[in-house]
């Protein structure tokens, strides 16, 4: 779920408390923090404007924290997650096409239906309950997460 930068290792401690996988690690540069958490799939939590700029740079999800005080920095974070975690779900995604509800579907369903490349890559399918158009982590999941994060900067 979470990549935390080493800044805020107690921020991760916190956020494990509370159920969140949280990774933290004291001994990566920017850049691989940013290959992990995009290899990953994990929203980065930073103070670091520097760091901020190269995530967005690269669409990595990101929450940039700009509190002193650890119970502003939750709050910052779940401010944040309230937008990220119904898309993370999609249980509540739609069709971009025609609005219909998408409802997980077994990979096994799928295979004719995709590229190779992302069978091989994906585990999670939804198919569109109208249309049947068939939705993926990499096609539609994590355009949304962008779109959100986005929105989220302008909050
Ligand atoms: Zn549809």
């Amino acid at each position: 779920m979470f990549l935390v930068d080493a800044m805020l290792g107690n921020i991760a401690k916190k956020l494990r408390l509370l159920g969140y996988d949280s990774e933290y690690s004291s001994n990566m540069n920017d850049d691989e923090l940013v290959l992990r958490a995009k290899k990953e799939n994990r929203i980065i939590i930073t103070k670091d404007e520097l760091l901020s700029h190269q995530a967005r740079k690269k669409n990595v999800p990101l929450i940039h924290v700009t509190k002193n005080d650890e119970v502003g920095q939750i709050v910052q974070i779940y401010k944040n997650l309230e937008f990220t975690k119904s898309v993370i779900s999609s249980a509540k995604t739609r069709c971009t096409i025609c609005n219909g509800q998408l409802d997980s579907i077994d990979k096994d369903q799928v295979t004719t239906k995709v590229p190779d490349g992302v069978l091989e890559q994906t585990d999670h399918f939804w198919k569109c309950s109208e249309c049947d158009k068939i939705y993926w982590e990499g096609s539609h999941i994590k355009n949304l997460q962008k779109f959100v994060i986005g929105l989220n900067e302008k909050l």
